[in-house]
């Protein structure tokens, strides 16, 4: 985490706060400190689940009573039977505070853990605000990579069920996507470049857009998707309502916010690349050169929760580079390990086949580069092994919260070999005493 991080963090998100904004203002170097300015004297936005009404009026003629509930969230039939098959019974604390405030149509700036319940926090409001009658596409979503953008289009399609979500990624045949949004969709999912060249081939027309949802925003910006956000929204209505999740935000994401958002409420559940509190940490000291070894023995004896040694659970093992998961996933399978790999030199097929095999449980071993460190929710993962450390906390934290999802129990592990010290003691620094210390066999 950087200094700029911690400062934001402790001047703003304690509570939502409003800040100036304009669609039409560009940010300037003086323009951000008066909305800090702002923010300190100010009107302040009620907390949402204070004495914010939950419902809301209606704002299309497709929306139906909301005469169920969800916790205390009104919901219509279709959403309440959605949400009771999809096996969920109360909203998670993310879902509290989101819900009601997308439902009232205000912009918002979500700050959550990944694993929290952020995708159908923003779902439950486009199912019940859009109008399944309208034949064009109402909202957008906009995610960092592939994998998450079919994740999110899966979740989707099971609460917003009255309505047609399609998905557009690069490294698929864009005809097919091409068919899918002439066949029509209210929700378009997609990483930014791609839904970038449908609106260019004009395949896309958001001049309808109302909702426009960016996920995992500061991850976006980091991969350079900075220039394609900004086109994309300036190529939808002023008059949308735009919601931006992020698990950090540093400058840059304020002044997208400032620029793109009006008046947003902010909400922060969960501290600031907090790790998930559930995860058993644990970090093992190896020479590089015995880290296989160490992997192994590992692999062969070392979970440590009854579930774990039943079989039942996923390894997710983290690499630095893509040779580096070549690399191992050969070693392991010549070792009599069905590990494979997963990282961005992959074409598309082979990552959707990897990612498939995984997500279904047929695959029990997964090496990835930090392409699956961020928002894939796969349930059985009970253990992250650091192979390769990761480069600062966020990477750590988002790494290990890829187990103990909703809660189920999980193991990260940390190798910290004799060029890691470095990286690891500023992780161990943020961390503290639930990092505990373990040691291989193979060094007693
Ligand atoms: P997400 O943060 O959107 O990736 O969600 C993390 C996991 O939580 C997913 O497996 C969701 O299916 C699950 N989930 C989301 N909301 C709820 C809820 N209210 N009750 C139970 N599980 C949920």
């Amino acid at each position: 985490m950087n200094y700029e991080d911690k400062t934001l963090t402790h001047q703003g998100y304690r509570q939502p706060v409003t800040l100036p904004t304009s669609n039409d203002t560009p940010a300037t170097p003086t323009a951000y400190p008066r909305a800090r300015n702002h923010d300190r004297n100010s009107d302040r936005l009620p907390l949402p689940n204070q004495h914010r009404p939950l419902a809301s009026p209606d704002t299309s003629p497709g929306n139906l009573p909301r005469d169920h509930h969800f916790g205390a969230i009104p919901v219509s039939q279709p959403v309440f039977s959605a949400l009771r098959d999809m096996g969920y019974t109360e909203p998670t604390p993310v879902q509290e505070q989101v819900v009601p405030v997308m439902l009232e149509g205000q912009d918002l700036v979500g700050q959550a853990q990944t694993g929290t319940g952020k995708t159908a926090a923003f779902g439950l409001p486009l199912a019940e605000t859009l109008d399944p009658g309208e034949p064009h596409v109402q909202a957008i979503v906009l995610t960092p990579t592939r994998e998450l953008a079919v994740q999110v289009s899966g979740e989707l399609r099971r609460l917003c069920r009255r309505f047609k979500v399609v998905t557009v990624y690069g490294g698929q045949p864009i005809r097919r996507q091409i068919d899918a949004l002439q066949r029509g969709a209210h929700i378009v999912v997609g990483t930014p470049g791609r839904m970038l060249d449908h609106l260019t081939r004009g395949t896309l027309c958001l001049d309808q857009t109302r909702i426009v949802v960016l996920d995992e925003a500061d991850e976006m910006l980091d991969i350079g998707f900075a220039y394609d956000i900004e086109r994309i929204l300036r190529l939808t209505p002023t008059s949308r309502q735009t919601a931006l999740f992020s698990a950090t935000i540093p400058t840059r994401i304020h002044r997208m916010v400032y620029r793109h958002l009006k008046r947003p409420v902010w909400v922060r559940i969960g501290g600031e690349a907090e790790p998930v509190e559930q995860v058993r940490q644990v970090c093992y000291e190896v020479a590089s050169r015995d880290k296989n070894a160490g992997l192994e023995e590992f692999l062969q004896s070392s979970p440590s929760t009854s579930s774990e040694r039943e079989g039942q659970g996923q390894t997710l093992i983290f690499r630095r580079t893509q040779a580096g998961v070549e690399r191992l996933v050969s070693y392991l399978r010549q070792r009599g390990y069905a590990a494979r790999g997963i990282h961005g030199g992959l074409s598309q097929a082979q990552r959707d086949a990897v990612m498939g095999a995984f997500r279904a449980g047929r695959l029990k071993l997964l090496v990835a580069t930090n392409l699956a460190a961020r928002g894939l929710d796969i349930p059985a993962i009970c253990q992250v092994i650091n192979f390769d450390i990761p480069q600062n906390v966020e990477e750590y934290v988002h790494r290990i919260g890829r187990t103990c999802r909703m809660g189920r129990p999980g193991t990260a592990i940390t190798f910290v070999g004799e060029w890691d010290l470095e990286a690891f003691e500023v992780i161990h620094q943020h961390v503290g005493d639930d990092l505990k210390w373990g040691r291989l066999a193979l060094y007693s």
